[in-house]
């Protein structure tokens, strides 16, 4: 069953997501050449507690750390620790926040210094193909419009949508239903209504779909070792079209550059 919230439950998980927003934005700025990802963990856990809130994945089912943190071929998941930044990485960072009993979820994937042609274009992909799944959180739309956004986006670029991670409802729990595949189609699946609140989450590898998980028990990886990417929004229905509880910025210099010189531009 789908849970529909208030309009004031809605504003509470906006509480949570601004939160949130901030916590990605200034991790964001601190993932550079020579960082640990434990060093990005304990400041994220640190900056989440100062404004009242908890990390919401640490002890979530054991898992160890406050974000997740995937640099390259790992998809999501990754528990942080002594893994030191290098130019040229990619690195997925996923953030979970409960404040006041109400949660939110988001994730960016940043470039380190400069990445391959290739790595560019998989983060630009990833998070234009979240934006469009966001563009169709709407009323009356199906949940499968959502789930074909993505792979329309992602399949269009050449790229591959993992089909075995999904992205989820979320309210008072982090996973409530439903499940939102990243493939699917459009016209299929549940009504969207007004006061759902859905975690839209992109994962996308830069070659074939296939993942593993690692011996850690946690860590995903593509399954042929290619890069990753992964960007995720909470998101309300609301009737006014779609309303974005995550709005976390990326800085100029981390904002992926699409490739298309075709790609009409906003104004
Ligand atoms: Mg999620």
């Amino acid at each position: 069953m789908i849970l529909r919230k208030s309009p004031e439950e809605i504003e509470k998980m906006a509480d949570a997501g601004r939160v949130l927003a901030r916590c990605l934005t200034m991790l964001s700025g601190k993932a550079r050449v020579g960082v640990t990802t434990e060093e990005l963990d304990l400041a994220a856990e640190r900056f989440i507690r100062s404004q009242g809130g908890e990390p919401a994945f640490k002890g979530y089912r054991g898992f160890p750390g406050s974000i997740c943190a995937s640099p390259n071929s790992m998809v999501v998941h990754g528990i942080p620790g002594p893994y030191k930044l290098s130019r040229g990485d990619i690195l997925s960072l996923d953030v979970g926040v409960i404040l006041d009993g109400w949660v939110a979820d988001a994730a960016i994937t940043v470039p380190i210094g400069n990445v391959t042609a290739v790595a560019g274009r998989l983060l630009a992909t990833t998070r234009d193909a979240l934006f469009d799944a966001v563009e169709q959180c709407r009323p009356g739309n199906r949940l499968g419009d959502v789930s074909a956004a993505v792979q329309r986006r992602v399949e269009a670029d050449g790229f591959s949508v993992i089909r075995a991670l999904v992205g989820h409802g979320i309210g008072r729990q982090m996973h409530e239903d439903p499940q939102i595949p990243n493939f699917g189609e459009p016209g299929t699946g549940p009504e969207l209504a007004e006061g759902m609140v859905l975690a839209v989450e992109p994962m996308v590898n830069a070659g074939t779909h296939g993942i593993r998980v690692a011996e850690d028990n946690w860590s995903v990886y593509s399954q042929d070792g290619s890069l990753a990417a992964h960007f995720e929004h909470t998101v309300a229905i609301t009737g006014d079209g779609p309303r974005i509880l995550t709005p976390w910025h990326l800085d100029e210099a981390l904002r992926p550059a699409r490739a298309r010189a075709s790609a009409p531009q906003p104004a």
